[in-house]
């Protein structure tokens, strides 16, 4: 027993603060490309420590040899995902009360352009990315990258605006591109509708996202999450929608199915 060291309180903080920041980098690569990657890595390890184990030497001396050339590779395939979580850390700050500021004001922008296009009956498809990225679909459009602002969204979405013709995706709480291309839902179910409103359902087939669309027929919201849509929804169900897709990335909290799914309706 003795060759155990005294658990002192500066080892529980250690191991507090280890286990923080290994469920923070779980939490980033769940259901992304890196998480396959990390798991290839990690059997590299295993099956190195078998070799020190049953003294496989030319397999030991093979791996340790290539160790260094793998963590070469890693940071260059993980470059902008190591961007993107450092630049997180920066701006957010995990315990900070700006970025709980910073998300309000994002949702209130937020719904009063899908509000006023309705209104306006300006077609428009927004796109909410929540943990599995839509980098395709960006990069598929215009990039802006910039703050959610009422103004931003409803001159997008304008009818004779050079962007207005896709989706706007939203990605970290910015307003990441606009025209961007997105896949049409196949799902027969949906046949009676549009473009627009099935290209909203499909995206969320391929990801947990969550997509608002704002009929230019008829100035309805729509809400569209995991292949299912919500028609015609009241504004006190936009916001809920709203504030649980923006303060996913956030929180991390688990992903929610809104509440009252209905199948689309066959007369529009
Ligand atoms: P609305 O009720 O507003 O008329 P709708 O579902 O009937 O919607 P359309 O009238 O076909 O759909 O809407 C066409 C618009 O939908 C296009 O101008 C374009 O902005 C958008 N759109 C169509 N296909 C896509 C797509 N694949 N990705 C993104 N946006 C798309
Ligand atoms: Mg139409």
């Amino acid at each position: 027993m003795s060759q155990f060291p005294h658990l002192t309180l500066t080892a529980v903080l250690d191991i507090f603060l280890v286990a923080v920041l290994v469920y923070q980098a779980i939490q980033m690569v769940r259901g992304r490309r890196a998480a396959h990657i990390l798991a290839g890595v990690g059997v590299l390890v295993m099956v190195y420590l078998i070799a020190v184990w049953l003294r496989l030497e030319l397999l030991r001396t093979l791996l340790a040899t290539l160790a260094p050339y793998t963590a070469f590779a890693l940071i260059v395939m993980f470059q902008s995902d190591i961007r993107r979580v450092l630049a997180r850390i920066g701006q957010r700050g995990w315990f900070s009360f700006g970025s709980q500021l910073q998300r309000r004001e994002s949702l209130e922008e937020l719904e009063l352009a899908i509000s006023q296009l309705a209104e306006e009956k300006t077609g428009a498809l927004i796109v909410m990315e929540r943990e599995i990225g839509l980098r395709t679909f960006v990069e598929s459009g215009v990039l802006i990258d910039a703050q959610i602002s009422r103004d931003l969204l409803l001159a997008i979405f304008q009818k004779n605006a050079a962007l207005h013709d896709g989706a706007v995706i939203i990605q970290n709480e910015r307003i990441a591109a606009a025209a961007c291309f997105i896949p049409l839902t196949m799902n027969p179910v949906s046949r009676s509708l549009g473009t627009r409103h099935r290209a909203g359902i499909g995206v969320t087939e391929e990801s947990d996202c969550l997509s608002v669309i704002v009929s230019e027929e008829r100035g309805t919201i729509s809400l569209a999450y995991a292949g299912e849509i919500e028609h015609a929804v009241s504004e006190e169900r936009l916001v809920e929608a709203l504030s649980d897709a923006l303060g996913y990335g956030v929180n991390k909290k688990q992903p929610r199915r809104p509440r009252t799914m209905r199948q689309p309706q066959e007369s529009r």
